[in-house]
């Protein structure tokens, strides 16, 4: 294993035979390794700094129905809410304060956000704050509305491709939503100019390692600026609601294995990860991660952006509990930076 570690470190690709043999075989102490590895990595590009991303909850209306998802049109449990643009700007206002550069719009796919209303949002967030980054998390839309998105101040766009392998992408979805769809918004956003995230969850129900394997090599060709990787959690409304959840020695393995094939990828500990396990966001930074995305999402409304059960929300999952949360990266060596964070290409 160690061989195979050191040889994806030093040419940062392997073959698909190789990979796989990582994915089977990497026992704990060939992830100590593996870890020690990507960190290095890390520190080589990023130092201890640990980018933040304040997280803005938009809407829970979503007009797509992927099966895995708390906040699918059928579940008919699910309470809606959607934000007005005050009070986004609000959750920018207490953000900003607190010293967050970047704002992540993400929501469900909800018609009533026509693309003049992002518009309008966007130059109201860039006009108020200009030294800000804006991150979108919308979902598929038309290549024009990307492009009115980008033109209006948006800079970058978070679009998971969920599953590189078109069979199992249409067991967690409904037939209307396919994987050429998903792939074309990305190709597309990356044309635009946008710096580009895309990522899959760990563990969804019927993935195999050849799955994890396919998502390895399509992020390696696509080479996106940011990917984000979480264990796949069930939400008991949904009809993957009794699938086992994602592994979280998995998910570090990947995010591992990512930092290694992409030096200067931005990889968030995800809240799914401080989902699974109290120390998962630590965990995951000590694997190679080097962003986090605390909650400024209005408390009134945090709970109904359930995409799975359980979703911790609480203490240093939310903004008001960074300096909580400063504390403890700085405990294992990190320290939160004031800035942007913008992908910086390797010269
Ligand atoms: N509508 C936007 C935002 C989706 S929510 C979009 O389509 O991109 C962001 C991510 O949460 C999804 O891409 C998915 O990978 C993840 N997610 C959804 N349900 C989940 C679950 N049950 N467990 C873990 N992650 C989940």
């Amino acid at each position: 294993m160690k061989r195979l570690i050191d040889k994806l470190a030093t040419r940062r690709i392997l073959e698909k035979e190789e990979l796989l043999r990582l994915l089977s075989n990497c026992d704990q102490n060939s992830r100590s390794y593996l870890f020690a590895k990507a960190r290095d990595v890390d520190e080589r590009h990023f130092g201890n700094q640990i980018y933040i991303r304040g997280l803005i909850e938009l809407t829970n209306y979503c007009k797509c129905d992927c099966l895995y998802c708390g906040i699918r049109r059928s579940n008919k449990k699910a309470e809606r809410y959607r934000l007005t643009p005050d009070e986004v700007l609000k959750c920018c206002e207490t953000g900003h304060k607190l010293g967050f550069r970047t704002f992540v719009l993400q929501g469900g796919e909800d018609s009533r956000f026509s693309d003049d209303s992002i518009v309008s949002l966007i130059e109201s967030i860039k006009s108020a704050y200009p030294d800000s980054a804006i991150t979108l998390s919308l979902g598929e839309k038309r290549k024009a509305s990307y492009k009115r998105f980008f033109d209006a101040g948006a800079d970058r766009y978070l679009l998971r491709h969920e599953t590189a392998d078109p069979i199992h992408y249409a067991k967690l979805h409904p037939n209307n939503q396919t994987l050429q769809n998903r792939m074309r918004c990305l190709y597309d956003l990356k044309s635009i100019g946008y710096q580009v995230g895309t990522g899959f969850m760990v563990g969804s129900p019927y993935q195999t390692l050849e799955n994890l394997v396919s998502d390895l090599l399509f992020i390696q060709d696509f080479q996106p600026q940011m990917v984000g990787i979480g264990p796949f959690l069930p939400h008991r409304d949904t009809p993957l609601g009794h699938q086992t959840k994602g592994s979280m020695e998995l998910t570090l393995t990947i995010i591992a294995i990512l930092r290694l094939m992409i030096p200067n990828l931005l990889i968030p500990s995800t809240t799914a990860l401080a989902t699974i396990h109290p120390s998962g966001r630590e965990q995951g930074i000590l694997a190679g991660a080097n962003v986090v995305m605390p909650n400024l999402t209005p408390t009134s409304v945090r709970k109904k952006y359930l995409l799975y059960d359980d979703k911790a929300c609480t203490d240093q999952e939310a903004a008001e509990g960074l300096m909580a949360l400063q504390g403890r990266l700085k405990a294992i060596g990190y320290r939160i930076v004031v800035s942007r964070g913008d992908f910086k290409p390797i010269d």
